[in-house]
């Protein structure tokens, strides 16, 4: 598999943040190929990009599968992976404020039944103060990594960004982004 460098995803990264640019640095990672750790400032990529080869993103509870044709050229899946995590910077979904406060209830019921307030506990006694699906849902996946909702907004803009790249002079993205020396 080609691997970019370091350098050169640090590079594309810069074009999309005029100021106050994110650090990219490896990491290794069991379950996800890149993470936006918005506070700190740091997009971490998994330096072995397992099973991609297109597009889709793991959200809370499932996967996402957009509907592009879309194949990645060899390296290119680091490039669609960093842009996603990109875009983790760019879009903000607020979750609901009453996400907290049904937390902080069942958190309180599991102290009374002396409960340990795990996150599986916390998924479960929270379903019954949900009255629709899609709300738990949603809930379950703020509870984890952040909300399902933001992932598949920023995974539909990553395909687009992408699409955009590749079109700058007809290569592939990684080609595009090789430092000279
Ligand atoms: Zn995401």
């Amino acid at each position: 598999m080609m691997k970019p460098k370091l350098k050169d995803l640090q590079n594309f990264t810069k074009q999309y943040f005029p100021r106050k640019c994110p650090v990219v640095r490896w990491k290794k990672m069991k379950k996800y190929q890149g993470l936006a750790e918005t506070k700190k400032n740091i997009i971490y990529i998994n330096p072995e990009q397992k099973g991609k080869g297109k597009f889709g993103c793991f959200v809370g509870e499932g996967l996402y599968k957009p509907r592009t044709k879309i194949k990645f050229k060899k390296g290119e899946e680091y490039f669609a992976t960093l842009i996603h995590e990109i875009g983790h910077f760019k879009i903000k979904l607020k979750s609901p404020k009453y996400f907290q406060s049904i937390k902080n209830k069942v958190l309180k019921e599991l102290k009374e039944a002396r409960e340990k307030p795990t996150l599986d506990n916390i998924a479960y006694w929270a379903e019954e103060h949900f009255k629709k699906d899609w709300q738990y849902l949603e809930f379950r996946s703020w509870l984890g990594k952040g909300s399902m909702n933001e992932h598949i907004k920023v995974e539909d803009r990553a395909i687009k960004e992408f699409k955009k790249q590749r079109k700058k002079q007809n290569k592939p993205i990684i080609k595009l982004y090789e430092s000279k020396h």
